[in-house]
Formats: structure tokens, sequence, C-alpha cells
């Protein structure tokens, strides 16, 4: 499992993910539905959930794109934003994601290796980005993805934010077509995930694969929520007290 992880263009530093446990299927809603005499042997699966979520922008090549298909879908994602690309222009685009519902999640100041850093400069690059996200969209945010999802005990000590990291599919590297794109991350998606993708500038193949893999997730009975939404709907409180680095909501 995991085959293709995440973190943005670097040589893997990553901490190995913790062994997800196989989920058991979760039901939204199993009452108000009369049985019917023609239901079908094989239904498709009900309840299932999952958080589609985009690293490095806000931007104004990329990010609008995304947000367009998602609006196309009437669906809404989570947004990990970079605090050094904010400013004027691309603050209308976090603030375009709020307005359809999508989450603005921290992913630092200046996308650097922060398990280098001391805490007092972690809590610098947290603190900067947070400040600016509740400044434009006027809500705090509730998740931190680490730049390179590159982790220490002083960046888990110097926030009470809960760290994502999610499934990827080397969406970084433009060597990776829009279908092995959606390929990949169809071939890992389970209940309660976190995919992980990038709306960093000019990164069209992300764009193109969304239109595959998001019907295709419906198809098989997905619904799209914000990070927020995937934790509260499994009744799972985050941890952001211990080191846990979620992919899956329902991990321990
Ligand atoms: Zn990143």
């Amino acid at each position: 499992m995991a085959a293709f992880l995440s973190g943005c263009s670097s040589d893997d530093q990553s901490e190995p993910l913790r062994k997800i446990s196989t989920p058991e299927p979760y039901i939204l809603s199993q009452t108000d539905t009369p049985a019917s005499a023609a239901e079908p042997e094989a239904l498709p699966a009900e309840g299932k959930i999952i958080a589609l979520t985009f690293d490095d922008g806000p931007n104004t090549t990329c990010t609008p794109k995304v947000l367009d298909v998602l609006e196309k879908y009437g669906i809404k994602a989570s947004f990990f934003v970079i605090g050094d690309n904010i400013d004027e222009d691309t603050a209308g685009m976090m603030i375009r994601a709020h307005n359809m519902g999508c989450e603005i999640n921290n992913h630092s100041k200046t996308h650097s290796y922060m398990n280098k850093m001391d805490e007092e400069d972690i809590k610098s690059e947290l603190d900067y980005t947070s400040k600016l996200i509740e400044e434009y969209v006027g809500e705090k945010p509730k998740f931190f993805r680490p730049p390179y999802i590159a982790v220490s005990s002083e960046m888990y000590k110097a926030t009470d934010l809960p760290f994502i990291c999610g499934k990827g599919c080397n969406d970084w590297e433009e060597s990776v077509s829009a279908k092995e794109r959606a390929d990949r991350v169809l071939a890992q998606a389970e209940d309660g995930d976190i995919i992980l993708l990038h709306d960093s500038e000019f990164n069209d193949k992300t764009v193109e694969a969304l239109d595959t893999i998001i019907p295709a997730l419906r198809e098989r009975g997905f619904s799209f929520v914000t990070v927020s939404e995937l934790f509260a709907a499994k009744g799972v409180t985050p941890d952001g007290g211990s080191e846990i680095l979620y992919s899956n909501c329902m991990q321990q």
C-alpha cells in the first residue's frame, strides 16, 4: 500500500507512513430506504467518503482551473496553501474556494524542510500562513501539511494543528501523464482517504486527471468532502497532540 507517496518535488525524506488498518464500511444513512424486491444483488457501496486535497497554491494559473472542475461537478476539496504564494491576486482564489465550501489549510510560509528548523522558526512559518488565511477567508486553518512530508518531534510540539499527509500520485513530476495520475489515485482510493494532489503553477495534467478521477470515484460510490468533514463524518477527532501523519482519517 501507499506505493505512491506524496510530498512535492523532493528526494523523499518522509517518515514511513503508519500502517493504515482496513476500515470497516461506513454507512452514512441506512434508514428510510425501503427495501425493494427488485433490489439488485450487488449494490454499489454506499457512504464512502474521500477528501481531495491540493498543495502549493494559491496561484492564478492552476488554482482557478481546479476550482472550475470542482464547480463543474459540484464538489468540495481542501487546499493547503503556501504563505509566500499569497498576495492580493492569488488571495482571490482562496476566497473563491472558501465561498464554494472548500477548506483552506496551512502548508507553511516558505515550503522549506521544516524538520531542520528549531521550534521558533517552525512556529513563525505556521503563524505567518495561518494569519493570512484567517485574514482573507475569515477562518483559521484546521490542519497542517508539512512540506515534503518531512517531520520532526519539534514540529509536532510547535503546533496543535493535526498533520495531514495523503495518498499521492507524484503529480509534481511533469513526466507523469494525466492518465497515470488518475490511474494511481484510483488504484489506491479507499473509504476515509485523503488524496494528495497539487495545484502548483501550470499543473494542467492534474486538472485533466480530475476529469477522470471524480466521475470514476463517484461511480464507485464515493462522496467528496473536506478534510474536516471527513473526520467529522467518521466520528474521529483528529489528534493534534500526538505524532500522527494522517493519510486516512481512521488510522491510529
Ligand atoms: Zn508542497
